[in-house]
């Protein structure tokens, strides 16, 4: 038992640690996720504040420093709050015999750089999709995924204005991605994971990008949109599910973009009852029935 207790508060104080370098600039700056996920934000508002979309909305729109904070928040201290519990689970699976590496069926350690980047991109993302549609079809993941879709003015930060129980959601399926890939990251990850803060970031932003003929690969402010919008077709628990990539929404006939003025209602009914603050919306989501 001592084991895992060692395991839980080391990855605990590793993390908290490795934030703290980052903030000092103590880690290379490719690793460095704090001032990146900054630079990033800082150019997309940039973009936001020169050529807007929806020319009336405020540069400091409605929501704008409790989406900031939530991306400190989801990116930063939950990851140290959640890392021992993860490092804890990893212990006991290894326990069992179960490494990151038993599921292995491509040994993409021997390829090249760009096509194991590619290929890490493709399936993670992939993964990331069907959880989405996961979170929008059963009503007991749809209560967390509401504080997402409470965003009633879009702008970058809305991005990361998500219930924290998702990291733990998106958490199994991700885990697979990397041990299919034989249980480790490529080298380059960072470029995948800068790349996805990018293109989230972007997809939420008051910008109108649509990428042309690349529509049908790359998720885009213009298609995202529509997957925050008050109003769905009929019958449908969701449209446009994409994360970085449109591709599987196009492949799985989840698409849907009617038109592009980027003026459409946003939230879903009953968004009035999802409580407006931080603290509330940490615990938002457990309650019995909240439907609606
Ligand atoms: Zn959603
Ligand atoms: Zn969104």
């Amino acid at each position: 038992m001592n084991a895992y207790l060692e395991a839980f508060l080391n990855a605990f104080s590793a993390n908290a640690n490795w934030t703290w370098r980052s903030i000092i600039f103590d880690v290379p700056w490719y690793n460095n996720y704090f001032w990146g996920l900054i630079l990033i934000s800082l150019l997309v508002w940039g973009l936001e504040i020169l050529f807007p979309w929806r020319k009336h909305q405020s540069i400091f729109r409605q929501d704008f420093w409790l989406d900031g904070f939530y991306i400190f928040f989801n990116f930063f201290i939950f990851t140290i709050a959640i890392s021992g519990f993860y490092k804890f689970l990893e212990v006991f699976f290894n326990d069992l015999g179960m490494t990151a590496s038993s599921l292995s069926l491509l040994d993409i350690g021997l390829w090249p750089n760009w096509s194991q980047l590619l290929v890490f991109f493709v399936l993670l993302d992939f993964f990331q999709w069907f959880t989405h549609v996961l979170l929008h079809k059963f009503p007991f993941l749809w209560q967390f995924h509401k504080i997402h879709h409470s965003v009633k003015e879009m702008g970058f930060a809305a991005h990361f204005r998500y219930h924290w129980m998702e990291n733990i959601f998106y958490k199994p399926l991700k885990t697979l991605g990397v041990m299919l890939l034989g249980g480790f990251e490529p080298q380059q990850a960072f470029i995948v994971h800068f790349v996805a803060i990018a293109i989230g970031h972007l997809n939420h932003a008051n910008v109108k990008v649509t990428w042309g003929p690349l529509k049908y690969l790359f998720n885009n402010p213009v298609m995202h949109l529509y997957h925050h919008s008050y109003v769905l077709p009929e019958g449908k628990y969701g449209v446009n599910f994409g994360i970085s990539l449109s591709l599987c929404d196009y492949l799985f006939r989840t698409n849907y973009i009617p038109e592009d003025s980027g003026t459409i209602p946003l939230g879903f009914p009953g968004d009035q009852k999802v409580p407006k603050g931080f603290l509330k919306q940490l615990w938002y989501g457990f309650g019995k029935n909240q439907s609606n």
